[in-house]
C-alpha cells in the first residue's frame, strides 16, 4: 500500500500501533503534543511533524489514538485541527475510546466537510498493540470500514463492524465495563485465596481450568509474580491506566442513563476505580485495583 498515512497520538497504545505501520513499510507521518513521543517514532523510521496540520497535509488516511472525548474534539474540530488541514476525501479513523455521541458528532462534522470517517476503538491492550493482534470494533459505512481494512490489518487481527457511526464506541464501552467488573472479581477471588493461605499461581491455574476462567486470568493476571510481561510484573506501569478505566466507566454510566439500562456492577466498579485513583493511583495500570482490595477490610470497603 503506497498511501500517505498520518498518525496522531503516540501514547501507550498509539506508539506501538504506529511502529507496526512503519515496520510494514508504509509512508507514515506522526504527531503527538509530547515531543519525545514523536522523536521515538522518528527514530523508528516515521516522518516527524511539528503540528497536526503538518502531519495530515496530503494524507489519504488519518489515524488518531487519543485519551478521550475532549482530545478528539480538539484534534478534529479545533481551529488548527484535522478537518481544517486534511485533504478533502481523506479517510479518517479514530481509534480512541470515546462516547458514541461524540463519535457521531465528529463524524457528521467530518462528512459535512467532505471526509469519510469511522470509529474504530480497539481491544487487546498494549501487548496486543505491540504484537499487532488488536481487535478493531468499528462503526461507520461498510465501504469506509472496508477501505480502512488494509491499514487496520497491519495493527490487528480482527476487524468487526458493530453498525453505523458510533456503534463501534457503543460496543467497546460494553466490553470495557465487563472488563472492569471482571478485573475486580478476579482480584477479589485471588485476594480471598491468599487470605485463605493459597498460592496465587496455583489458584490462578485452578480457576483457569474451572468455571471462573476469564481473560484476566488468561493474559492479565493482577498479582505480581504470577505472569511475565503483564503490568503487574513491572510495578503496574505501561498498561491501561486506572484513569482511562474511570473515563470508560463514566461513559458507560452516561450511556446507561440515556438508555435507562441497569448497570449496578458497572456503577460499583466506577466507585472503586475512582477511590483507587483518588488515592494517587490514576496513572497505574487498572489491574493495580488489586492493591485497593488487598488494603481494605470487609467493613471499610462499603
Ligand atoms: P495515553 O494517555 O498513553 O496516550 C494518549 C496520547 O495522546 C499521549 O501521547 C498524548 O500526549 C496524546 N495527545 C493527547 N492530546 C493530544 C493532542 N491534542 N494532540 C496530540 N496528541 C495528543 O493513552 P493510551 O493508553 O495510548 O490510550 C489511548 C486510547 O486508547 C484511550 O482512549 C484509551 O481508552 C484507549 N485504549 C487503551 C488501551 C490500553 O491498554 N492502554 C486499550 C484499549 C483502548
Amino acid at each position: 500500500m503506497d498511501k500517505k498515512i498520518a498518525f496522531v497520538g503516540l501514547g501507550n497504545m498509539g506508539a506501538p500501533m504506529a511502529e507496526n505501520l512503519v515496520r510494514a513499510g508504509l509512508d507514515l507521518t506522526v504527531y503527538d503534543r509530547v515531543a519525545e513521543a514523536v522523536a521515538k517514532l522518528s527514530a523508528a523510521g516515521a516522518k516527524a511533524a511539528e503540528n497536526i496540520g503538518a502531519a495530515v497535509k496530503g494524507a489519504e488516511i488519518v489515524i488518531t489514538m487519543l485519551p478521550g472525548d475532549e482530545a478528539v474534539r480538539r484534534v478534529y474540530l479545533g481551529e488548527s485541527g484535522v478537518l481544517v488541514h486534511a485533504k478533502t476525501g481523506a479517510l479518517l479513523i479514530d481509534c480512541s475510546t470515546i462516547n458514541a455521541q461524540t463519535a457521531r458528532e465528529v463524524a457528521v462534522a467530518a462528512q459535512e466537510r467532505g471526509f469519510r470517517m469511522i470509529d474504530a476503538p480497539v481491544s487487546g491492550g498494549t501487548a496486543g498493540a505491540a504484537a499487532a493482534t488488536l481487535t478493531f470494533i468499528s462503526g461507520g459505512a461498510a465501504e469506509d470500514i472496508d477501505a480502512a481494512r488494509p491499514v487496520l490489518e497491519k495493527m490487528g487481527k480482527k476487524i468487526f463492524r458493530a453498525g453505523e457511526s458510533g456503534a463501534g464506541q457503543a460496543a467497546k464501552i460494553c466490553n470495557n465495563m465487563l472488563l472492569a467488573v471482571m478485573m475486580i472479581g478476579t482480584s477479589e477471588a485471588l485476594n480471598l485465596g491468599a487470605a485463605s493461605g493459597l498460592d496465587p499461581k496455583v489458584l490462578s491455574e485452578i480457576m483457569l481450568q474451572s468455571s471462573g476462567r476469564n481473560w484476566v486470568l488468561e493474559v492479565y493476571n493482577p498479582v505480581s509474580g504470577v505472569m511475565e510481561n503483564v503490568p503487574a510484573a513491572r510495578g503496574y506501569t505501561g498498561g491501561f491506566g486506572t484513569d482511562l478505566m474511570v473515563k470508560d466507566l463514566g461513559i458507560a454510566m452516561e450511556t446507561a442513563e440515556t438508555t435507562e439500562a441497569a448497570t449496578p456492577l458497572g456503577a460499583y466498579a466506577l466507585d472503586l476505580y475512582r477511590r483507587h485513583s483518588a488515592a494517587g493511583n490514576g496513572t497505574l495500570d487498572f489491574s493495580s485495583i488489586l492493591k485497593l482490595i488487598e488494603s481494605q477490610k470487609l467493613a471499610r470497603l462499603g
